[in-house]
């Protein structure tokens, strides 16, 4: 056996992941929203009230950016963080964001309530150990051309230095296909429900890469059984500093939250949302 903790044969009931008020695995779709990056203070915040009248149980946005190129803006570092900090007093929601750097898992995690390991470190065994020490849960993103085993076992890295708080999150990977940023390999739900206890999350944004695809990713992958979702929304998406392209305004997000009600209620799950009288009022 290559990975043990992680796997279904270990332990055969699901793992529920609690995060303060909400949790990832169990009944309630698990919508995690924001920014891809911390841009601006009052930008931010702004985004985090409107996103929890919506309905979401956690916020998302990256400090610490994993970009292409090294002059593309790279994130706000702590003052990012210290405005995650205070989205988090203003809502009470608990945030999300990545982590790189060895040297930053401190840092980051007296910020954050769910460290983030991105795509691209999933194989970063260093960083894997590290979170693994810590008790903060670990939202962890499959590699962009990992297969579905290597993920399982990017997890057993972190569950065997003591940390079993642990959310896969399936992002799209790398196939011959350009027409989308990656391929959601919806097949990757189902398949890791089977080995593992794990809960695994969808990322549709950072799939699709096309704002006008995620709302019929998002809904597939609830329809195939993913236990949340995590979409980037930007209150102005042509302004963003990262990933606006594929970013749901306020109102798309809305529109989409409304639509995964009977979508979740179809397979037995819950989806909070109250927005629609918000949208109709202006409120949001
Ligand atoms: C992100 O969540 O903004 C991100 C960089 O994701 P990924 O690691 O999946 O590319
Ligand atoms: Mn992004």
């Amino acid at each position: 056996m290559r990975y043990k903790l992680a796997s279904r044969k270990e332990k055969t009931e699901n793992t529920i992941i609690t995060v303060e008020d909400s949790s990832v695995g169990g009944k309630q779709l698990a919508v995690i929203a924001g920014p891809c990056a911390v841009e601006d203070r009052d930008l931010f915040i702004k985004t985090a009230v409107q996103l929890k009248k919506l309905g979401v149980q956690m916020l998302r946005g990256g400090a610490f950016k994993p970009r292409t190129s090294p002059y593309a803006f790279q994130g706000l570092a702590e003052e990012g963080l210290k405005i995650l900090a205070e989205a988090k007093r203003t809502t009470g929601l608990p945030v999300v964001t990545e982590v790189m750097d060895t040297r930053d898992v401190e840092l980051v995690a007296g910020y954050a309530d769910v460290i983030q390991i991105g795509s691209r470190n999933m194989q970063n065994f260093v960083l894997l150990k590290e979170v693994g020490r810590g008790n903060r849960p670990v939202l962890l993103k499959r590699g962009l051309a990992a297969t579905i085993e290597e993920w399982l076992m990017a997890a057993e890295y972190i569950m065997a230095e003591g940390n079993k708080n642990i959310i896969l999150c399936e992002r799209g990977i790398r196939t011959f296909e350009t027409h989308t940023r990656n391929t959601l390999d919806i097949s990757a739900i189902p398949a890791v429900q089977h080995l593992s206890h794990l809960p695994v999350i969808v990322d549709p944004s950072h799939a699709a890469g096309k704002w006008g695809m995620v709302a019929p990713l998002a809904k597939a992958a609830v329809a195939a059984g993913a236990d949340g979702l995590i979409i980037e929304v930007h209150p102005c998406p042509d302004k963003a500093l990262s990933d606006g392209g594929q970013s749901l305004t306020m109102s798309n997000f809305s529109e989409l939250m409304s639509q995964l009600v009977p979508v979740a209620a179809a397979v037995g799950r819950k989806c909070n949302y109250e927005g629609k009288k918000l949208v109709r009022q202006n409120i949001i």
